[in-house]
């Protein structure tokens, strides 16, 4: 059965591109209003004037506390309440070894991946515990649960959203929200393709069961089973959307 998500208001962090578009584009169509908050405020613009009335497109910094605070409130003020909160703007980060990874682009992969998160989380939960509670879903990785060779910051920063995700779960559960984590495979999105050449991204795809990468799509339609009402009992886990990576 479709989600319906009439009379809610949800943020997506990173919306207006890759996995945080599709999630958009499926709340909307389930009647959601959604703020389409991203550092990118013209892919976020063209998005909101494709989806019409019932997004807003606003440009947030997810590094900067004060940034996210105030993003909080603009959803808020927009929809009439915060209910779903989808904290998924993220960044790839250099590609070296821990032995020789540059130190600025370690602080960047945690601010805007871990620290990110916490600032959605912080500012996110008193705003839905103002209507009586909501449902929040970080996007992680796989790379929250097994590693990979020449990405040790993004690793560690989708670690660490995994156990903020359990911690702030156990916190809120018997107060109305529900914070889940995702973690997709690899899949095709922009970060994906600026970052990855031809083979890399074929080497990838031959490391998922399928076969094959995954579409933003594919991670959009776990996400919102999270965030709706029938997923009422679904709280504090990690939930994979791999096509298989980590099976083997
Ligand atoms: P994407 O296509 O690059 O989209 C991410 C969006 O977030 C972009 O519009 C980007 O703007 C924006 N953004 C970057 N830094 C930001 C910041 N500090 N504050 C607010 N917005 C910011 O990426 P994606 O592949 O959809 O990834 C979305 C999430 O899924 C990330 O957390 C990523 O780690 C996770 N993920 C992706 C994959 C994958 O294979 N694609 C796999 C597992 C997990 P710019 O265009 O200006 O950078």
């Amino acid at each position: 059965m479709p989600h319906d998500f009439n009379g809610k208001t949800a943020i997506v962090t990173g919306g207006g591109s890759g996995i945080g578009k599709a999630i958009v584009e499926g709340l909307v169509q389930a009647g959601a209003k959604v703020l389409i908050a991203d550092l990118n405020l013209e892919h976020a613009d063209a998005l909101a004037t494709e989806l019409g009335d019932n997004v807003k497109a606003f440009k947030v910094d997810t590094s900067n506390a004060q940034n996210v605070a105030e993003m909080v409130d603009t959803a808020a003020d927009f929809g009439g309440s915060l209910d779903m909160l989808v904290n998924n703007a993220g960044i790839g980060g250099a590609a070296e070894p821990l032995g020789a990874y540059p130190i600025d682009s370690w602080q960047k992969v945690i601010d805007v991946n871990l620290s990110g998160v916490f600032y959605g989380v912080r500012y996110g939960i008193p705003k839905m515990l103002e209507t009586g509670g909501g449902s929040i879903v970080n996007i992680a990785s796989v790379l929250g649960s097994v590693g990979i060779a020449n990405s040790g910051a993004y690793v560690a920063a989708k670690h660490g959203v995994v156990g903020l995700t359990k911690s702030a779960a156990l916190e809120y559960g018997d107060k109305g929200i529900r914070v889940n984590a995702v973690g997709p495979g690899f899949i095709k999105t922009p970060l994906l393709d600026d970052n990855l050449d031809e083979a890399t991204a074929a080497y990838l795809a031959s490391q998922h069961a399928t076969k094959r990468l995954g579409t933003p799509e594919e991670v959009a339609k776990l996400t919102l089973f999270l965030l709706s009402d029938d997923a009422s009992f679904v709280t504090g886990s990690y939930h994979l959307v791999d096509g298989g990576y980590t099976a083997q």
